[in-house]
């Protein structure tokens, strides 16, 4: 398929436009490289640096590329971030990627693989979360995701759109030559690992007092690879659909820390902080939906190999993409 990936410059995007391109695919990267970086831009895929805020440059890579199918993974999407600064979220993941549905709609594109996130469900009744669960999220930035996928529902029954929004747990580790690297960092696999690499002292511990056998937060990490696997699934579904996509497990951020200790053999000193707003104790996905559906089986279960995969991309560029 020929398939244009907004945001294919990200830590996801880049590791879903690897996967599609070792496939066979044709792909095109539209990008503004500010979460980005140029060097994650696979070299086989056609570039276009442009932004979303700028509608006719999306809509006219569209009409030039002539994409089947679009994957959406330009958004900002910090926790932290949002609490701070919801008019950037909403902005950006609402009012940006209208700029994107209408400009599929002008060009006659109707296919969209859109990332979402275990974000919009906000602490849940039940565990693991499944689709049927009601979403209730605690941050700007899950609602801004909520209301997009809400969004969607109506460009498919109004204009035909046929989407698979996918919402992801916590995504984590490498592919050989992609990896996650963010101008700031804020998730706790890269921090952990800065420190196993003497880029930091010491990692922060947001809160030791939640309601989980250790205190602190419970995710579940899903490999990256699974993850851009679950994409080109999606390409395939046989209509609009929802799907929540982890591995079932949790690890908390002790046990995160302990398994990095275990692959890296650094002893990682901690720091422990007050909680950090907006993060739910636990999130566990079920993924039987998607497993149901669509046929995906994750590949990577132990939260060590995700660990080993992103060391192993840390060690190849310890200093990132280097912009
Ligand atoms: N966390 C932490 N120290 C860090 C970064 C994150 O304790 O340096 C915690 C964070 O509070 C959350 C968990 O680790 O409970 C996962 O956070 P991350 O930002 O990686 O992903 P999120 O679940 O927020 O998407």
């Amino acid at each position: 398929m020929k398939v244009l990936v907004v945001g294919g410059a990200g830590y996801i995007g880049s590791v879903c436009a690897e996967l599609l391109l070792n496939e066979g695919h044709t792909v095109g990267i539209f990008d503004n490289l500010t979460e980005g970086h140029r060097r994650a831009v696979d070299s086989r895929a056609q570039f276009t640096e442009g932004d979303l805020a700028d509608c006719d440059r999306i809509q006219s890579t569209l009409a030039a590329f002539q994409p089947e199918a679009v994957m959406h993974f330009a958004a900002s999407a910090l926790v932290g971030e949002s609490m701070e600064n919801p008019s950037k979220y909403f902005r950006n993941n609402i009012g940006h990627g209208l700029n994107l549905l209408d400009a599929m709609i002008a060009t006659g594109r109707k296919q969209l693989v859109f990332s979402s996130t275990c974000a919009i469900f906000g602490p849940p009744e039940r565990l693991p979360i499944d689709e049927t669960l009601p979403p209730r999220p605690i941050n700007p930035y899950g609602e801004s995701k909520l209301a997009f996928e809400k969004i969607l529902r109506w460009y498919g029954e109004i204009h035909g759109l046929r989407f698979v929004a996918l919402r992801y747990f916590n995504a984590a580790g490498a592919s050989e030559n992609f990896g996650e690297e963010h101008r700031i960092e804020t998730h706790l696999i890269p921090n952990v690992l800065k420190v196993a690499l003497g880029l930091m002292p010491h990692v922060e511990i947001y809160g030791t007092d939640y309601d989980t056998p250790d205190g602190t937060c419970i995710r579940d990490y899903i490999h990256i690879l699974d993850l851009a696997h679950a994409h080109i699934l999606a390409l395939k579904a046989p209509k609009s659909e929802l799907y929540n996509l982890g591995t079932g497990g949790g690890s908390s951020v002790r046990e995160v820390i302990e398994c990095c200790r275990r692959v890296t053999g650094h002893k990682i000193p901690v720091v422990e902080k007050p909680r950090r707003a907006g993060d739910p104790p636990r999130l566990i996905a079920a993924s039987e939906k998607i497993q149901r559906e669509l046929g995906w089986r994750p590949q990577f279960q132990s939260l060590e190999a995700i660990i080993e995969s992103a060391w192993k991309w840390r060690q190849k560029f310890p200093n990132g993409y280097g912009d």
